[in-house]
């Protein structure tokens, strides 16, 4: 009957859930013993002003080292454990030790004036960011406006009202928001006069091909102009040769980051690379 198959599908999905419950449990634990066993790490990109070479910032870029599967990228691990929900626990770590860095620097000399974090879309729509993102800056003692976090338009379109109210919170912790990689995925343009945005990041699909690919050039001075006719901060991503630099300079693009610079730097090399810059 209707009815029976009704309940034999309850059934199924019922055991399918508790599977997936479980599964995600055991993941979790995984993580948890992953973190304590210090298999993740933070790089640190350095963020640089255009004009006068100085350190403005760093972004934070996080690499697992684990026994079996060797060093891995984000690329490879992010999205998977998005998909089975965990990722708020390795994003409640992500923030605190990035945090935690800015203030070991501090205390050795080096004042960063701004620390860039990735944050996934299930971490911004979930209801832990808030809380992890106040609690970084209570145990690490910094000001909500060292802090900037990177979304991707991803997230803010996935669930605008509840990105809005994430964001009115950060908000009001003094947090810098700023869009990762904007153009690269759906260009919703909705959310940025929704949203409270301080910046857009050029991404590095776009910076690549400039200044030879006409396409590249014409979306670059595009990107540009959408921020700086919404007074938004710009960062371009990417930068790996003089000739694209000189072009985004030319732009009008503030800050950059890119091999050109350096690429993901450890928390002391980081130190010394900052301290052969322009001070
Ligand atoms: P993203 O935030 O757009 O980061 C920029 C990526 O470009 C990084 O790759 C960086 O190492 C790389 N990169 C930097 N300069 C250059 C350059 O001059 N040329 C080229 N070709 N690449 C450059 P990475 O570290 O593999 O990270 C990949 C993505 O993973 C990031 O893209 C970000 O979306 C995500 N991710 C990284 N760390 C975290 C994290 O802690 N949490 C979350 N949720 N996502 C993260
Ligand atoms: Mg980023
Ligand atoms: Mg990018
Ligand atoms: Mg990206």
């Amino acid at each position: 009957s209707k009815r029976a198959g009704h309940r034999r599908d309850w059934h199924l999905f019922e055991a399918a859930l508790g599977e997936r419950h479980r599964a995600r449990l055991r993941l979790e634990s995984e993580l948890r013993r992953a973190i304590d066993k210090g298999e993740f790490r933070l790089v640190y990109q350095p963020q640089i002003a255009l004009a006068s070479g100085r350190l403005v910032g760093a972004e934070a870029l996080i690499r697992w080292r684990n026994p079996a599967l060797g060093e891995m990228r984000p690329d490879r691990f992010i999205d998977h454990l998005e998909r089975a929900d965990v990722m708020a626990g390795l994003g409640r770590w992500v923030l605190g030790e990035a945090c935690r860095q800015v203030r070991a620097w501090r205390e050795r000399g080096l004042t960063l004036p701004r620390i860039a974090v990735n944050v996934s879309s299930r971490q911004l729509l979930g209801d832990d960011l808030v809380r992890h993102v106040r609690a970084a800056l209570a145990e690490s003692g910094l000001d909500g406006d060292v802090l900037e976090l990177e979304l991707t338009e991803h997230a803010l379109v996935e669930d605008l009202p509840d990105t809005e109210t994430a964001f009115a919170a950060l908000r009001a912790l003094g947090v810098t928001l700023t869009i990762d990689d904007f153009g690269e995925g759906y260009s919703a343009l909705e959310y940025l006069r929704r949203l409270p945005i301080h910046g857009l990041k050029l991404s590095k699909l776009f910076v690549q091909g400039v200044p030879a690919a006409a396409s590249d050039v014409a979306i670059c001075r595009a990107v540009y102009g959408i921020a700086h006719h919404l007074g938004l901060d710009l960062v371009a991503e990417g930068i790996e040769q003089r000739s694209q630099l000189e072009f985004l300079r030319e732009l009008g693009i503030r800050r950059g980051q890119g091999f050109l610079f350096a690429a993901g730097l450890s928390g002391d090399d980081f130190l010394d690379y900052a301290r052969r810059l322009p001070a």
